[in-house]
């Protein structure tokens, strides 16, 4: 029999691709997504849906008599501005919306392994130099972070004392087709649109500040690989269960940049304008534990991933896009 998973905020970014690789293995998929900020057109065909909120009794309901093998959790406020104006919205959506969904497991008395999208741009802070490894000490600068950290260590309990099967995947920035501009890499979709519309890209600060930007398909794949490992660490301490998704590597704004006009054939004028209060000045993943526990490893390269992205963008402007 097929396996099955429920993939919340599947009509999102990258929860769609993470619904279209479990389909892609045969698994039985059903989406739960609100459409806050998803879209029914990036529905995995053949896929379940269900439109609902994370924070319902209907969405608990779901999850405890679904009988799901596994449980990609994703659906979430994910604008980190958002998340400072307004912390009490976040943390209900991402902390309160999270324990309803995991009480639900618990309640369900079945085997179910949850999958929580995490964050390592927003959760290690600046007071070590990069690449962070799972151990480096969190320091998150946002409501946001802090609902993360929050919900890892709430995993972390129920995998102790409940003995749940939860795992927290902390991504870089995540970028790709589909994405949106509010999420953590957020600057690939407005860096796109504006050489799509022949406008100068406005870089904030010097353009030295540095991200760890991972491709939405490999960031689906780390999904996928969580879900199947066969060899994760007992439940313990916070980072026990934790794995960095990134690639490692440090990009600066100023390469960005660069590396998008080179794909995109556009010779597009870069504006400076005064630093934002609060930007990290360094992010990027330290992502051995990865490779060595779940067989993962990014495969897609920056110049490859902007040219996907940009393609994407391109098309969806012209109506051309999936
Ligand atoms: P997204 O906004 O595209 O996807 C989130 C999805 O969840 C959307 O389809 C939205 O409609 C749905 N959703 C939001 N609130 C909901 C609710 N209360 N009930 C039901 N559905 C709801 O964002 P994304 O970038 O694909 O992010 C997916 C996950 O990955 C999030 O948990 C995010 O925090 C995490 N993450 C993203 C990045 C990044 O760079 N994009 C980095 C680290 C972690």
């Amino acid at each position: 029999m097929a396996k099955t998973v429920l993939v919340t905020g599947g009509a999102g970014f990258i929860g769609s691709h993470v619904a279209d690789r479990f389909s892609a293995e045969g698994w039985q998929v059903t989406v739960l997504d609100n459409l806050s900020s998803g879209r029914e057109e990036n529905l995995t065909p053949g896929a379940r849906f269900v439109r609902d909120d994370i924070t319902t009794p209907e969405a608990a309901t779901l999850v405890r008599e679904g009988g799901f093998d596994v449980i990609c959790h994703l659906a979430a406020q994910i604008d980190v501005r958002r998340s400072v104006l307004d912390p009490v919205y976040d943390a209900t959506r991402n902390i309160l919306g999270t324990l309803n969904i995991m009480q639900a497991v618990q309640a369900s008395g079945h085997d179910t392994r949850v999958v929580f999208s995490s964050t390592g741009g927003a959760l290690y802070g600046d007071f070590d130099p990069p690449p962070s490894a799972e151990t480096f000490s969190k320091d998150p600068e946002s409501p946001y972070g802090i609902a993360k950290l929050s919900v890892e260590y709430y995993l972390a309990y129920y995998g102790r004392v409940h003995k749940l099967d939860t795992v927290a995947l902390r991504y870089g920035n995540v970028y790709g087709p589909r994405q949106d501009p509010h999420g953590e890499a957020g600057v690939v979709a407005i860096f796109c649109n504006r050489v799509l519309d022949g406008r100068a890209l406005t870089v904030f600060g010097d353009g030295t500040q540095t991200r760890d930007y991972v491709y939405a398909g490999d960031v689906a794949d780390a999904n996928f690989a969580a879900a199947t490992s066969s060899a994760l660490p007992a439940p313990g301490r916070l980072d026990a269960r934790a794995f960095n998704i990134g690639t490692g590597i440090e990009t600066s704004v100023n390469t960005l940049a660069t590396t998008l006009s080179d794909v995109s054939g556009a010779t597009t004028p870069i504006d400076y304008a005064p630093a934002r209060a609060g930007e990290l000045a360094r992010s990027a993943l330290e992502t051995s534990k990865a490779k060595q526990v779940l067989g993962w490893t990014p495969t897609v390269s920056l110049a490859d991933g902007l040219r996907n992205t940009f393609r994407y963008f391109a098309d969806f402007r012209s109506g051309a896009a999936t």
